[in-house]
């Protein structure tokens, strides 16, 4: 008897003094549950409309303007509600609810990225080989090689003309559309392949799209198939071989969001990495009830997956210049706007995978369905590259989402030595704003097809629902 009532005064002592890391779907209650599939229908939907960070930004604008948000202008006059947004390119978007409080008391920043790895085409893409037409290729961000052969792909992007007009190209999410495909070896041919290392398996040179097979029916051309294929996209698009010069297409997976598991508690998807935390950072911006005391304002980026470079990547100064002319709207300065902002880099985290349980450190790794994770560092080896968010705005997203009921975790990106990423968190705490990587674990990241959990994907979205309110 004295046994166990000691025993239980130690596991008080324990449940008070020591942490414990649970299941958030374990604790979600059967009314946060119905929401959280509610919203992750919405949000395969997103995922499907939305493959690249131009389809991304025509989305996230037109939900906007229906929610009463207009484009923001230099100097206009501006009041506590209001909300603006300002697009970068067609392939960044900035959206702002204006807070009550002064604006010099600092802005609430969630920022995510819209692009994802893909394979873009040459500008010299087209080409015919025995009889069959192809395009080239160069990968757009880290993928591994393989795994992008002998799937089914979708064309999206946009080609200007000699005239400077431009077509819009989707190709492959219609189920009536052909689709494209990378080929690859038979096994019972690739002894000699097999033997190349991984990231070779697939060269990058190999890495090219069949588009076509029936020749053009003239004995007096050579390159009938390509000539068949040129006739057909300049009939649908009014284009010519050349016109692929000022062309931007990107070839992505053909695949739909579908439910994963017999329990339908995980979805898999084309480019969670990073449109889940863009679709939960809008979504969250969207459904602001009541005037927020901080403005909030949502950042989709483009180019994070190849180093946030360029002018619609967040190394860019497009963010900066719209802090400078919301501040002199609200007649402030950007210097001190940003200097008093909290952002949430809203990016995503590898998931503990128990297939590969070796290339993370457990206690500080994230795990699916554990809730959103919070991330005070990413960078690799002894910190390099890194945004270390400070114990204190630690603390404040700490209190955030405990307030709030949000079902949260830590997690580091792997094993100390191994490896490592960035996010857009750097860039952005640059400008001197407090800032903290927020968002969801992910499953086989930057592959064809990424696996989140819906509980994960649902805490996410009232992380930065609770963060902007
Ligand atoms: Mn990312
Ligand atoms: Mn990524």
């Amino acid at each position: 008897m004295s046994e166990n009532k000691e025993k239980s005064k130690a596991k008080l002592l324990q449940e008070k003094l020591c942490s414990e890391r649970k299941n958030a779907a374990l604790k979600m209650s059967k009314d946060d549950e119905w929401k959280c599939d509610d919203f992750c229908s919405g949000y395969k939907k997103f995922l499907d409309a939305a493959k690249t960070e131009r389809e991304a930004v025509e989305y996230a604008v037109e939900a906007a303007k229906k929610a009463g948000f207009i484009p923001f202008e230099k100097n206009m006059d501006l009041k506590p509600g209001d909300k603006v947004y300002r697009v970068n390119r067609e392939k960044a978007v900035i959206l702002a609810v204006i807070g009550s409080s002064p604006i010099e008391e600092g802005v609430h920043i969630a920022a995510a990225h819209i692009d994802s790895p893909r394979l873009d085409l040459k500008q010299h893409p087209l080409y015919e080989s025995e009889e069959l037409a192809y395009f080239k290729t160069h990968y757009y961000g880290g993928i591994k090689k393989y795994q992008w052969a002998a799937i089914p792909l979708s064309l999206h992007g946009v080609i200007v003309r000699a005239d400077g007009s431009k077509v819009k190209v989707s190709v492959g999410e219609d189920e009536c559309d052909p689709v494209f495909c990378v080929t690859d070896l038979l096994p019972h041919l690739a002894q000699e392949q097999m033997k190349r290392t991984a990231s070779e398996i697939i060269k990058g040179e190999e890495l090219n799209i069949l588009i076509g097979s029936r020749p053009f029916k003239d004995d007096e051309v050579s390159e009938r198939v390509k000539l068949g294929i040129m006739e057909i996209l300049n009939e649908k698009y009014g284009i010519t071989e050349d016109d692929f010069i000022s062309a931007e297409l990107e070839a992505v997976p053909a695949f739909k969001a579908r439910d994963i598991g017999f329990d339908r508690g995980l979805i898999g998807a084309y480019g969670h990495d990073d449109r889940v935390c863009a679709y939960t950072a809008f979504e969250a911006l969207l459904d602001i009830k009541e005037i927020p005391a901080k403005t909030a304002v949502t950042v989709l980026t483009d180019k994070e997956e190849t180093g946030s470079d360029g002018n619609t990547g967040l190394k860019s100064a497009y963010l900066k210049f719209f802090i400078a002319d919301l501040a002199q709207c609200l007649g402030s300065d950007c210097r001190t706007v940003l200097s008093s902002s909290e952002c949430l880099s809203a990016d995503v985290n590898a998931a503990f995978d128990p297939t590969f349980p070796d290339v993370v450190e457990k206690r500080n790794a994230a795990f699916v369905n554990y809730g959103v994770v919070v991330t005070k560092f990413t960078g690799s080896r002894g910190k390099s590259g890194t945004s270390d968010a400070s114990a204190e705005f630690v603390g404040r997203v700490r209190m955030l989402m405990d307030k709030n009921g949000i079902f949260w975790q830590t997690g580091e990106l792997g094993k100390v030595d191994l490896g490592g990423g960035g996010t857009v968190a750097a860039y952005i705490a640059n400008l001197n704003v407090d800032t903290i990587d927020v968002g969801v674990p992910v499953l086989c990241m930057h592959a064809p097809y990424e696996i989140v959990a819906k509980a994960d994907v649902y805490m996410t979205y009232k992380a930065f629902h609770a963060f902007l309110s």
